[in-house]
């Protein structure tokens, strides 16, 4: 009867619930494991100046070579790697491995010496007390100049950023490191905060970069969030540009670099860059 029915219904509903629990158990147990014996990878992504079509950077974007399922996308492991506080340590092993990668192949001639690199940094990650030490440390291990990283980070950690966690970023801002909003125009924020923090990129959401030729609504935003960038000196950076219109759009509204499918995407090799300093895309 309906008595048994609305039982069978909380039992059916504790069922995914303990399912979902005992799922996230299991993907910490991976994540802690795969710290153990070294899992992490890092995937590059290259930052196209709209200028002059030069490769000048790449974003670190985290992968985990699991043994049984291969590459794992952050998507599988970064909302767990969070709530158990397992991100710091994997946030810190990407902050080392970034910078130490940038410096060899800078050793090693493959891209230009003052070639950059960014890396994500996690809501828990950007609020630890000792951010910029962590920062300064994997800089100074790497032998590279602060302005060689960007760190990025969402509107929601920079809106709730605490007195003390600002300050941590002033201090990173002062030593040059660069410090974007990423996902810029997708978050809960006032623009306000724009003039308040002290940020030096702007990252434009791949989600009006997708309808930036197709949807004037997008074209618009687009338009105004570089405009804002150029008045407040800001660096703009479009994400997600997957077509040559979508590039020479861009590059038509004063956007200064880009990152996409087009332009390269996301692996284990530095970008090919010819000696012109143009990226060699496939
Ligand atoms: P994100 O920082 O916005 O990174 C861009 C994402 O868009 C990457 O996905 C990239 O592969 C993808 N992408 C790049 N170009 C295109 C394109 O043209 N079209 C489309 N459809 N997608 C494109 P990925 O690597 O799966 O990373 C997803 C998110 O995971 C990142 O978004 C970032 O928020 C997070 N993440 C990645 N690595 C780290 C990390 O080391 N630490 C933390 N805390 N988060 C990370
Ligand atoms: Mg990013
Ligand atoms: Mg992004
Ligand atoms: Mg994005």
């Amino acid at each position: 009867g309906a008595k048994t029915q609305g039982k069978n219904r909380w039992e059916i509903f504790d069922e995914t619930r303990r399912a979902r629990a005992v799922d996230r158990v299991a993907v910490a147990s991976t994540l802690r494991q795969a710290l153990r014996d070294d899992r992490f990878v890092l995937h590059f992504q290259p930052v196209i100046e709209l200028g002059t079509g030069k490769a000048v950077a790449v974003e670190s974007l985290v992968r985990l070579d699991d043994p049984c399922r291969g590459l794992l996308p952050p998507a599988a492991f970064i909302q767990v790697a969070e709530d158990s506080g397992l991100i710091v340590p994997i946030g810190t092993y990407v902050l080392e491995e970034a910078c130490r990668q940038l410096a060899a192949w800078r050793a090693s001639g493959v891209v230009p010496p003052d070639f950059r690199a960014a890396v994500n940094l996690s809501a828990r990650q950007a609020t630890q007390p000792d951010l910029a030490r962590t920062v300064s440390d994997a800089l100074s291990r790497a032998k590279l100049e602060p302005s060689a990283l960007a760190l990025e980070l969402t509107e929601t950690v920079l809106m709730d950023a605490d007195t003390s966690t600002l300050r941590q970023f002033e201090e990173l801002r002062e030593m040059g490191v660069g410090l974007g909003i990423d996902d810029f125009g997708t978050g809960y924020s006032s623009l306000s905060y724009l003039k308040r923090l002290p940020v030096s990129i702007i990252k434009v959401d791949r989600s009006f970069v997708a309808g930036l030729v197709t949807d004037p609504s997008d074209r618009e935003i687009v338009t105004a969030v570089i405009r804002l960038g150029q008045a407040l000196g800001l660096t703009t950076i479009a994400e997600g540009v997957e077509d040559a219109q979508q590039f020479s759009m861009l590059q038509e509204l004063g956007c200064d670099q880009a990152q996409g499918y087009l332009l390269g995407r996301p692996q284990a090799q530095p970008p090919l860059i010819s000696t012109n300093g143009a990226t060699l895309t496939t």
